[in-house]
This record gives C-alpha cells, sequence and structure tokens, in this order.
C-alpha cells in the first residue's frame, strides 16, 4: 500500500511539479486521487475533466482533458458504462445526450452564467416575439434550450452552421459578446440575448496592448466569447482545441491565452518548451469541484449528482445537435462556393 502511495506521489509530482506544485502538495492529494483511480478501474468508469478544470484534477484522475463537446465525443467510442465528467451541470448534459445508454455523473451541481441567463420558456417566447427568425444555440446551454432551438453549434462551427440555415434572420442565443462577433462575419442578420460568460467578459482591450509592448513577438489568443474590440485586436479567436492547434503550430515562443485559467495551466503543461505570459481569469462555477466531490460521485453518489433528462427534452435536445452537423457540413460547402473558406473570428 506504501509503494503504491509513493507510486502516486511521484507520478503526481511529474505531472504537477511544472505548474508549481511541490512534493508536499503531491503528498497531500495523493491519497484521495489514489483512491479515486482505484475505483475508477474497480467500476469501469472513465473520468472527463474539462480543460478549465484545475492541475489535480485534470493530471490526477482525469483520463481525458478537453472541451465539453469534444469530450462527450470521446465518451461515446469509450466502452466505459459509466461518465464521471467534472465540469459545470450543463456540459454533464451534453454529455448524457451523446451517451444516452450510459450513467453520466457531475461531481458539483455547478451552474454557469451564459447557460443561467435563458431558460426554455423564455426561447418560447423569443419564437413568438420573432417567428421569421431561425435560432441557433451555442452548446453552453441547458438541455431545455437545446430542446427549444432549431440547431446548436460551437465556437468551432458557429460560423457554418448560421450561414447555412435556411432563415435569413437568426436568433443567436444566449452568448451576447459571441452572436456580436458573428454578426461581424456572418451575411445573416443576427439577433442577440443578454447572456455573458463572467470570465471572457471579464477581459478588456488594454490588457492585450500593454501585453503586447511587453513582450515583443508574442502571439496572442482570445476566445470568441470575449468582446469584439478585444477580439479585433489579437492573432487567433477560437474554441479551446483551435487554440491548442494554434499554439502547436506556430513557430512562435510566446503566448498569452485571453481566457479561463486552467487552460493556461494546461498549455504550461502541455507546451514545456513556450513561455504563456499575462493573467487569466478564474471560473467560479468550474472551481466549484474539488477532488472529494469526484470522490464521492465514484463512492456514494448523492441523487442530484446523477444527469437524468425528461425523454422528449432528450429527444428535442438530441435533434438540435445532430442538426448542428448537418448544417456544419452544408455551411463548409457554401462557404466554399463563395470562395471565402472557413471564416476566422478575427476577420
Ligand atoms: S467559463 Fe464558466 S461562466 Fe464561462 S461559459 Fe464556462 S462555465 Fe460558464
Amino acid at each position: 500500500m506504501q509503494a503504491s502511495l509513493d507510486n502516486e506521489v511521484q507520478r503526481l509530482y511529474h505531472k504537477l511539479h511544472p505548474l508549481g506544485w511541490s512534493r508536499d502538495d503531491c503528498e497531500l492529494i495523493a491519497p484521495t486521487t489514489l483512491e479515486i483511480n482505484t475505483l475508477k478501474h474497480q467500476q469501469n468508469a472513465v473520468i472527463l475533466a474539462h480543460s478549465y478544470q484545475t492541475p489535480d484534477i485534470m493530471y490526477g484522475v482525469g483520463d481525458y482533458v478537453g472541451d465539453s463537446y469534444g469530450l462527450s465525443v470521446q465518451a461515446t467510442e469509450h466502452p466505459a458504462q459509466k461518465i464521471i465528467f467534472c465540469s459545470v451541470y450543463f456540459m454533464g448534459e451534453t454529455a448524457k445526450l451523446l451517451n444516452p445508454g450510459k450513467q453520466v455523473l457531475v461531481p458539483r451541481v455547478a451552474g454557469c452564467s451564459l447557460a443561467d441567463s435563458i431558460s426554455g420558456a423564455q426561447v418560447r417566447a423569443l419564437r413568438r416575439e420573432h417567428p421569421q427568425a431561425g435560432v441557433v444555440c451555442y452548446v453552453n446551454t441547458y438541455a431545455e434550450v437545446k430542446a427549444e432551438s432549431d440547431a446548436c453549434c460551437t465556437s468551432a462551427n458557429a460560423v457554418e452552421v448560421v450561414e447555412a440555415m435556411p432563415q435569413d434572420e437568426i436568433l443567436f442565443i444566449p452568448d451576447r459578446l459571441m452572436g456580436l462577433n458573428l454578426d461581424k462575419i456572418s451575411s445573416k442578420t443576427i439577433r442577440t440575448w443578454d447572456g455573458t460568460c463572467i470570465v471572457h467578459e471579464g477581459f478588456n482591450v488594454d490588457s492585450v496592448h500593454d501585453i503586447r509592448r511587453r513582450f515583443p513577438g508574442v502571439k496572442i489568443l482570445a476566445h470568441p466569447e470575449c468582446t469584439p474590440g478585444l477580439v479585433a485586436e489579437v492573432d487567433y479567436a477560437g474554441g479551446t482545441s483551435g487554440m491548442l492547434n494554434y499554439v502547436r503550430n506556430s513557430e512562435a515562443h510566446t503566448f498569452m491565452l485571453v481566457t479561463e485559467c486552467g487552460l493556461t495551466d494546461r498549455f504550461k503543461a502541455e507546451f514545456r518548451d513556450k513561455e504563456i505570459v499575462g493573467t487569466c481569469i478564474l471560473c467560479p462555477y468550474m472551481k466549484e469541484i474539488q477532488l472529494d466531490d469526484v470522490l464521492k460521485a465514484l463512492k456514494d453518489p448523492a441523487p442530484e449528482q446523477f444527469i437524468e433528462i425528461p425523454a422528449d427534452i432528450a429527444h428535442r435536445a438530441r435533434a438540435s445537435l445532430d442538426r448542428m452537423f448537418e448544417l456544419e457540413r452544408e455551411g463548409r460547402a457554401i462557404l466554399a462556393e463563395r470562395g471565402t473558406g472557413a471564416l476566422p473570428w478575427t476577420a
């Protein structure tokens, strides 16, 4: 037992030391990560960790680290029948929609400023006000909102999905800032809702200018949930996978990530030859999740940790996700025909 614990401390130290964790820090969490990893194997479970989780979760117990949609898709290909999704509640719902036959649990019932800004009833009211418009919802929404929308989208395919919608007018919900960014590059009339991500709306363009002055040659990457003024000033705007590809393929050495601190940690851990500079902002919802909550989900789960979606809502929400794939393909063809190809958010 002592040997396993020593090995666990060593494993954690190797992963977490580059992020500033000491051996003492690793010794403190090792009994819990060891218990979680043992239970996980005994129960044939897989632990998905969103990139905004803390390093002890991402690298201590997570089997896969990524963005919510990518992780949910990955889980469909994994043989495990139990999914523990370390993230906020709506992300657990997305995993359940894509893995209806599996048990999906979240360590905490954590909210999100964006997802909490709109309900299914509010989407129905919007539809009554704008009957001529199509409704596209960002994936950062609850299942009941997806169920009331014509199609879902991610930050990676929002442009294609919107361009392929049959209507000229689009209600883009709930992220106002992403909707405004979309409005700058889309041929459609975009109407927005007043939701925002409290992390990404918190950055201002002055910090970008300051970093450019202090680090000549720096490449600055932002999420399209940031303000259009900021997005216009960066070298690349996109979601997690787009940012990863950009850094992986760039010859630059220094980067600033205008996003949540967990992703900054992830880049520091995974690109040890690159330098990540500047500040980041913590998401208080994501940071609610602690190792003890993950342990509880495996050892003695509370009823609220299980994701259950009423069948009718699940059916319609899944249809909205399926429609996303069709529209993404059609949108790509439309953009290619126009000769524009894939439109970057920074256009
Ligand atoms: S970073 Fe936090 S507030 Fe922003 S969309 Fe993600 S969960 Fe919601």
